[in-house]
């Protein structure tokens, strides 16, 4: 029976002090599988049977079924009292500034539930809660302060949730809370239930958080709710659907809370399934290369083609570049990614020129991202020695997607791709991140600026948007690089761009982006403007 217990033995059980009392330590713990006791029992014996002093060390399963490296130190105390010590040799289950169990200790409860067929993943409900711009108090006051913050947030969180939820610390100022519904409500009841919860914490965050008789500090709180009831198919699509439904909530400073629709979003589903697919769509080459044509508009010669990737998953349908070059920036897969790309078109460039043919130079689109690794020019090199692809086959095309950070690199990089004699071409000039200033500093690294569509698209329109394309060719002039209209789709347009003195043109006006076998009958047949 345990009468007192120390504050290591509260933080690795999870119990509270008041909890364990009482109790029988066997109700409380369980040795972990790979423990090297056969039982508590035999452990409690083992720490029995030696004098003070002596350690047993062992591997305990604590209350969120996270296994814990503890000492056990036994001292008698007379009377057949034995003080039992605890000491946590290792315990990732906790977070070391409010105490409160972190995200490790919430995915082994869950798992823990699941595994022993307590309550199935409908039977949980995450809450996922976060106050807004928590930086700001580290930022105006000192860390001290925000730590103080945060464990007296986690304390008012836990007074307040004691009997409905298992609350959590994941990182900053986010915290969860995992409610178990033991007695299997129906839905609309457990809904209901859930937002009386919500509706609770929104108001009782309210109150200020008192750090000390001088300072209170008062935040207002974002709050995402998994769907009540729903069987998700993992936790881990649980706790994004909260999280997304707190992303929501964030957009207004005010206390409140987003509750997930049964359904998860079509988009969102259609996200996740395509980040799961996308190492495999590369590895077994199910995304393709197709080839646009790129023409000289005074010569009417195939100058050129853009390699665009095509994506057709069996059971996802046509995935649209964009999208998915998207996810690749966003889950960091854009290095690799590009690289493939790079590497699957210098192997072609080589085979057409085996085979004979007068190949183009062929354009590969490289994010802005990949331009800027350290690694970069090192494992273009090796692409290029191992499918023995002539460089001046080879541009790339940058497109500044994101804001640059290795700025250094990036034009270390620019200046080797131009020594090993490939081209540059800036993409998308004219909108989004593409300036002016990116022009200016890298202009000797650069040959040529591609127009973006949008401006293409309207330069017959009003005497303002000829105007402005006139003059990025003539930047363009000025610069000494040549300028490529893209997205070129009617006559009209094109008899304008060439009276205006752009030098090349892409577009559905002559061609979409074909697949391979297309592609070479045209590089055979037909080299320039019909
Ligand atoms: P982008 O580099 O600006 O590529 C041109 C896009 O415009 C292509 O769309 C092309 O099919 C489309 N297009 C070409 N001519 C016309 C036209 O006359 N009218 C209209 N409305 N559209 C035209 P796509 O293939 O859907 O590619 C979209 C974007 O995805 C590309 O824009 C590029 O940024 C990215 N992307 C595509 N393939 C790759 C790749 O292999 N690697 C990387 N990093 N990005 C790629
Ligand atoms: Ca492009
Ligand atoms: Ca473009």
């Amino acid at each position: 029976m345990v009468t007192k217990c120390n504050e290591a033995f509260t933080e690795m059980s999870g119990f509270s002090s008041s909890a364990i009392q009482n109790s029988q330590l066997s109700e409380k713990l369980v040795l972990a599988e790979d423990a090297n006791y056969d039982s508590l029992d035999d452990l409690f014996n083992c720490a029995l049977r030696y004098e003070d002093g002596v350690f047993c060390d062992a591997k305990l399963f604590n209350q969120f079924h996270y296994a814990v490296s503890v000492k056990l130190h036994c001292v008698y105390q007379g009377c057949d009292i034995f003080a039992l010590y605890f000491s946590v040799s290792e315990n990732k289950s906790i977070d070391p500034i409010t105490k409160l169990p972190n995200g490790w200790a919430l995915i082994s409860r869950v798992n823990y539930l699941l595994e022993n067929n307590r309550i199935a993943l409908k039977n949980m409900v995450l809450l996922v809660l976060e106050a807004d711009n928590f930086s700001a108090i580290n930022f105006r006051y000192d860390y001290m302060v925000g730590d103080q913050y945060l464990t007296l947030l986690g304390e008012r969180l836990q007074s307040l949730l004691k009997s409905f939820g298992f609350v959590i610390r994941f990182s900053n100022a986010k915290y969860a809370i995992l409610i178990e519904d033991n007695e299997d409500l129906p839905e609309p009841v457990l809904r209901k239930r859930i937002e009386l919860i919500c509706q609770n914490l929104c108001f009782a965050l309210t109150k200020p958080i008192v750090i000390s008789e001088q300072l209170a500090i008062s935040k207002s709180f974002s709050i995402g709710v998994s769907s009540p009831g729903y069987q998700y198919h993992c936790y881990h699509s649980m706790q994004i659907a909260a999280e997304t439904e707190k992303q929501k909530a964030k957009k207004y400073s005010i206390n409140n809370y987003f509750i997930a629709s049964p359904e998860p979003k079509e988009d969102f589903l259609r996200h996740k399934l395509i980040i799961e697919s996308l190492p495999q769509a590369m590895s077994e080459e199910i995304i393709e290369v197709h080839y646009q044509p790129q023409y000289d508009m005074k010569t009417k010669v195939l100058v050129g083609l853009e390699a665009l990737s095509r994506w057709t998953d069996a059971t996802l349908g046509i995935i649209r570049p964009d999208i998915f070059i998207a996810i690749t920036e966003d889950i960091g897969l854009h290095f690799e990614f590009d690289l493939w790309v790079f590497e699957k078109v210098c192997k072609q460039a080589t085979l057409w020129q085996k085979q004979g043919l007068n190949v183009p130079r062929i354009a590969i689109n490289i994010s802005f991202k990949t331009m800027e690794m350290t690694t970069f020019i090192e494992r273009i090199r090796d692409i290029l020695l191992v499918t023995s692809c002539p460089t001046h086959f080879i541009e790339l095309e940058v497109t500044e997607t994101a804001s640059i950070n290795n700025s250094k690199m990036l034009s270390e990089n620019m200046l080797q791709v131009k020594a090993l004699g490939m081209h540059i071409a800036v993409d998308d000039f004219g909108t989004g991140y593409s300036s002016l200033s990116l022009i200016r500093t890298f202009h000797k690294s650069i040959d040529k600026l591609k127009l973006d569509r949008s401006l293409v698209d309207k330069v017959c329109h009003t005497e303002l948007d000829k105007n402005f394309i006139k003059h990025i060719i003539e930047l363009g002039k000025i610069l000494d690089v040549s300028v490529l209209a893209e997205g070129v789709e009617t006559k009209q347009q094109l008899d304008l761009l060439i009276e205006l003195g752009c030098d090349y043109a892409q577009g559905y006006y002559f061609s979409k982006a074909l697949p391979l076998t297309e592609v070479i009958d045209l590089i055979e047949h037909d080299t320039s403007l019909v």
